[in-house]
């Protein structure tokens, strides 16, 4: 278990990287990688050299969510990979390795030297942050992650629903073995404000992230927004394609008080 492998109290820091900000859930589908690409685009927006890794092994979507999905990983003359760039940010996802379709069949070990290597074997330069889209839940690649390099702290996604909630507090607790700091929580998929009456529709009830929140800080909420989806399939995340949103508003907001 976690508990029997808390890290030593320090990692080696990456070098030349400023702050690694772990973007985590407890559930799929609750829009981590969302999160975790629209904090990247709006950090480097606002200026700052930023990193994103995509470390969602069994569901990479950054590379998609970017527009680059159709891109591939080159290296450079020392033989590192060099991260691909878009929208002001540097990334590496697994999608832009492996063929499109292809599934990943692969043992712990396996996960844990890609993850090894796209921290370690590529050529991110300075970064003030690496964003990392972690996947869903509480596994190896996350007590990879913890055990690999000096993590800043994590971010943890969750909807307002209570079995999201539920295995959000789990993740909460695999980072606090694992010496992590939460940072907060972001709640998505919060609420949903209907464009023909204006009416404000809780979807997936409301308030949990508040008890969550009263002992990390509550980050920011999020709305349903359909541009937020379309915008990533469309390969433009919505902080930079819709920033007037009140969805692109919050995620702006989140960046900045990282
Ligand atoms: P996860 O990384 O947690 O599996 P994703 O970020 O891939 O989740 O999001 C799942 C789906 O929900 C995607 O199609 C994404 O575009 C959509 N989505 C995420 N957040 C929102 C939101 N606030 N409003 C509308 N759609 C969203």
């Amino acid at each position: 278990t976690f508990g029997a492998m808390v890290r030593a109290p320090s990692q080696p820091a990456l070098p030349g990287v400023k702050h690694v900000v772990l973007v985590g859930s407890g559930k799929g589908g609750v829009g981590k990688s969302s999160v975790a690409v629209n904090l990247a685009a709006s950090l480097a927006r606002d200026g700052a050299k930023v990193g994103l890794l995509d470390a969602d092994v069994y569901g990479p979507s950054v590379a998609h969510m970017m527009g680059q999905g159709a891109a591939r990983i080159t290296a450079n003359e020392e033989r590192k990979m060099l991260p691909i760039e878009a929208h002001g940010v540097k990334f590496l996802s697994m999608a832009n390795l492996s063929p499109a379709g292809q599934a990943l069949v692969w043992r712990g070990p396996m996960l844990h030297s890609a993850i090894q290597q796209f921290l370690k074997d590529a050529a991110w330069g300075q970064l003030d942050y690496l964003i990392v889209d972690l996947p869903p839940g509480t596994g190896d690649v996350q007590l990879s992650l913890t055990q690999t390099v000096q993590v800043t702290g994590a971010v943890i996604v969750t909807t307002p629903q209570d079995v999201a909630l539920i295995d959000a507090a789990r993740a909460i607790d695999m980072f606090k073995k694992a010496s992590v700091p939460v940072l907060g929580i972001v709640e998505n998929m919060s609420y949903f404000v209907a464009p023909d009456t204006g009416h404000t529709y809780d979807l997936f009830g409301r308030g949990g992230s508040r008890k969550l929140g009263e002992q990390f800080p509550l980050l920011g909420e999020v709305p349903i927004d359909t541009d937020v989806r379309q915008d990533s399939d469309q390969g433009t995340p919505v902080v930079l394609a819709h920033p007037d949103r009140p969805a692109a508003a919050v995620l702006t907001q989140v960046a900045r008080n990282l």
